[in-house]
């Protein structure tokens, strides 16, 4: 039962790295991989060791791999069953790998074991088993709709399988073929990934695998070759690829970053509130698109609430991913912790006042509250992608939605209240693509995620994010051109 509930067990360890001892990693192009080229290492955070060397992509090698999804693509398209199969089977494979997946995926980015076994691994097989049923609505459910053709991918390092999956899984079932690119920080999984392709079925060139830096990365979002670029990632490379496609025809699909509020009104139950801020902003290091990183609380319960968080964050563990007690792991590169800690000590030298809890030495850092903000301090506008959360107070409620409205994201918001007609009537007022009440940070296959304003737009997951990977029908065959409109015909989803 131990090893059940928490693993990981020793011998998936030990898979990982014999798994990863048979490298250097070539790419996996038209079903198979390539012989390694000219290569990069992969980072351990947490050891500061390598644990792989991958190849690093080239404009040519990007060109094989969008022909060769090119040359599958309209077998693909037009054998919905066996998609649906195959999509089935990826899921199978996701499941009967799912320790060695967590294991990989905590080495090669630094977050905990118990998020990675519990939280990743299986929303990726429920990204893939929800989007096999798709494969075969289709037809029903977007009459004359079709594949936009060749999608090119690009994914972060923050949850890289699972990036992997919100992208992979409704494109295939639409009857697209995908060249993915990983991020330069994490292709560990996305190869292995390519792997258990082979196992799954997947014809030749459906799924082709691209390892390599952001050189890479433009290679594909220029490539003529590609129908559709969907990219998650930071908002200045959103913006940098909406220049790169603009005018070329290309259909276009942008995740970027965000600044959430996690509102708590007077009447919430503050320790649920206060889960939630674990779950909100010190889960996955912080390292969350959508994490909820300002606290607005009440000012009638503002004492109380900030005390009880002080006290939850000092009781948080720092430490080693693999280790099942760990609540935080380590940040994906010393980079990126020197970026936190430069943003902090700007938003300390602003008035803020920092409640820190306590990191070993590495690539770590501590979950740090930052009290007595003002709306102009750094650490409020800007994204910071660390365990790093602000807190502000209100009065009112339309002081509430002025300060969570008062950013240039709109990702996602959370909400406590005991009160549900004054959460809901809040939600209608955030701008935000997504808002949880009494909740935050949940994720499924048949909810659809994304943003507004500088958080991107478009939408992974459920209804509306099979519609961004169709387009309607061939316009040579009397269909109207354009995008797909997500809503069935009789508007109710
Ligand atoms: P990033 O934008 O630096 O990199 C993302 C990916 O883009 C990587 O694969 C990278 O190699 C590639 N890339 C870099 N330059 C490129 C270029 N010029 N052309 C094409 N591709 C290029 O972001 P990151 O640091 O890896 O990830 C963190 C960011 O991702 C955060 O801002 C976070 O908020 C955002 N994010 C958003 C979501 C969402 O769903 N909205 C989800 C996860 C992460």
């Amino acid at each position: 039962l131990e090893t059940m509930v928490y693993g990981p067990a020793p011998e998936s360890t030990a898979a990982a790295r014999n798994w990863l001892a048979r490298k250097p990693f070539g790419l996996f192009i038209g079903g198979a991989f390539t012989m390694p080229g000219d290569v990069f290492d992969v980072r351990d955070p947490a050891q500061d060791t390598t644990l792989a060397q991958v190849t690093q992509a080239t404009a040519a090698d990007v060109d094989a791999a969008v022909n060769a999804a090119r040359t599958a693509q309209a077998d693909w398209q037009a054998n919905p069953a066996l998609r649906a199969r195959v999509l089935y089977a990826l899921a199978r494979q996701v499941q009967k790998r799912e320790r060695l997946f967590a294991v990989l995926e905590s080495l090669d980015n630094g977050k905990p074991i118990r998020e990675t076994r519990d939280i990743d691994i299986p929303l990726v097989a429920r990204h893939f088993y929800h989007h096999a049923g798709w494969a075969t609505l289709l037809a029903e459910e977007f009459p004359g709709a079709r594949a936009h053709g060749v999608c090119g991918q690009i994914i972060p390092w923050n949850f890289p399988l699972l990036m992997l999956a919100w992208k992979v899984a409704p494109a295939l079932a639409a009857g697209n073929t995908v060249v993915l690119k990983p991020a330069e920080d994490t292709p560990l999984t996305a190869l292995l990934f390519a792997e258990i392709c082979l196992e799954a079925g997947v014809p030749p060139g459906v799924v082709n695998i691209v390892t390599g830096d952001g050189t890479t990365g433009a290679a594909l979002v220029a490539h003529d070759g590609i129908d559709k670029i969907a990219f998650t990632g930071s908002t200045e490379v959103g913006q940098i690829i909406r220049r790169a496609t603009a005018g070329s025809g290309k259909a276009l699909t942008l995740e970027l970053g965000g600044k959430s509020p996690f509102i708590v009104m007077g009447d919430a139950d503050l320790d649920a509130a206060v889960e939630g801020v674990v779950d909100a902003v010190w889960f996955n290091q912080g390292e969350v698109c959508c994490a909820g990183t300002r606290i607005l609380v009440a000012e009638s319960v503002a004492e109380t609430f900030r005390n009880r968080l002080i006290s939850r964050l000092k009781s948080l563990r720092v430490g080693d991913p693999l280790d099942k007690s760990t609540d935080i792991g380590a940040i994906i590169n010393p980079s990126q912790l020197a970026r936190i800690r430069d943003l902090v000590a700007q938003g300390v030298a602003a008035g803020a006042v920092a409640h820190e809890g306590t990191a070993p030495e590495g690539c770590f850092c501590a979950p740090i509250l930052l009290d007595q903000v003002s709306p102009a301090n750094p650490c409020v506008s800007e994204e910071i992608f660390g365990p790093v959360v602000t807190l502000q107070t209100f009065r009112t409620p339309p002081e509430a939605i002025e300060l969570a409205n008062a950013t240039r994201y709109g990702l996602a918001a959370s909400i406590w209240s005991e009160n549900l007609t004054v959460a809901m009537d809040l939600a209608a007022q955030v701008k935000a693509g997504v808002v949880w009440i009494n909740a935050t940070n949940m994720f499924d296959a048949n909810a659809p995620f994304g943003g507004m304003r500088a958080s991107g737009f478009g939408r992974e997951g459920a209804r509306e994010g099979m519609a961004a990977y169709l387009r309607k029908g061939d316009p040579a065959q009397g269909a109207a051109p354009g995008a797909i409109d997500p809503l069935p015909a009789n508007g109710t989803p």
